[in-house]
């Protein structure tokens, strides 16, 4: 069983998201505030943190380091609609991965399952399809329909780092570090170039994505569970 913590001080959406989770198999525990936060993951160590960034005593961006120094766990934060400058202060200050309100069901629980996984299902079997894509991570071969598709060693490293972590966000930084190498960080435009080559390759479409979503300004991720139908908003 994993346990995860729910920091939220609207007692409503909180309710909505324990429940959710709970369905999910997960045990939940709640914070309507930071300094229960601090003090429930003092005693109980949960596997992964939902947390808001709107609290009443402790601003969220000033939580998440303090959260930082007293657990590994994976951090989701709750951040609203077109609020990028503070989704963004939130990754750099260690949160792995954000959820916009209002959300689906569907969404919220794909990320949290994506950042307790971690690690990766796809490493595990080395194989990954979508439709009619076939990608095998050890064989390092790409088909498309029956049909080799030829990538470029960026192109593949590029792949091979987006479909080891699926559902998870990998920010600009993460990627440009893990597939150009660790003196690059901000040349996000050669990740637009290669994620439009891949896309092209892989036939798929940016406006409607099977495998690549783009977080606009913050990263990409592969889409996990395509065709996962969402539910009404709960938040
Ligand atoms: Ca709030």
């Amino acid at each position: 069983v994993t346990r995860v913590l729910v920091v939220e001080d609207d007692v409503v959406l909180r309710t909505a998201i324990r429940v959710t989770l709970g369905r999910e198999g997960h045990e939940v525990a709640e914070a309507g505030d930071g300094g229960a936060a601090l003090a429930e993951v003092r005693a109980t160590a949960p596997d992964a943190i939902v947390l808001d960034l709107g609290l009443p005593d402790i601003d969220g961006l000033d939580l998440l380091p303090r959260l930082r120094a007293l657990t590994a766990a994976p951090v989701v934060v709750l951040t609203a609609r077109d609020d990028r400058p503070t989704t963004i202060a939130a990754l750099d200050a260690g949160a792995d991965d954000y959820v916009t309100k209002p959300f689906h069901r569907d969404l919220f629980t794909a990320r949290v399952r994506a950042v307790l996984r971690r690690g990766g299902v796809a490493a595990r079997s080395g194989v990954v399809e979508v439709g009619d894509l076939r990608i095998d991570l050890v064989a390092r071969s790409v088909e498309r329909g029956g049909v080799p598709v030829p990538l470029t060693p960026t192109e593949r490293r590029l792949l091979e780092a987006l479909v080891r972590r699926p559902g998870v966000l990998r920010p600009h930084a993460d990627l440009l570090h893990e597939v150009w190498g660790p003196a690059y960080g901000t040349e996000t435009t050669y990740l637009r170039t290669y994620v439009r080559q891949l896309r092209s390759k892989l036939g798929d479409d940016a406006a409607d994505p099977r495998c690549i979503a783009t977080e606009a300004g913050v990263g990409y991720r592969w889409i996990a569970e395509p065709g996962g139908r969402p539910d009404p908003p709960v938040a």
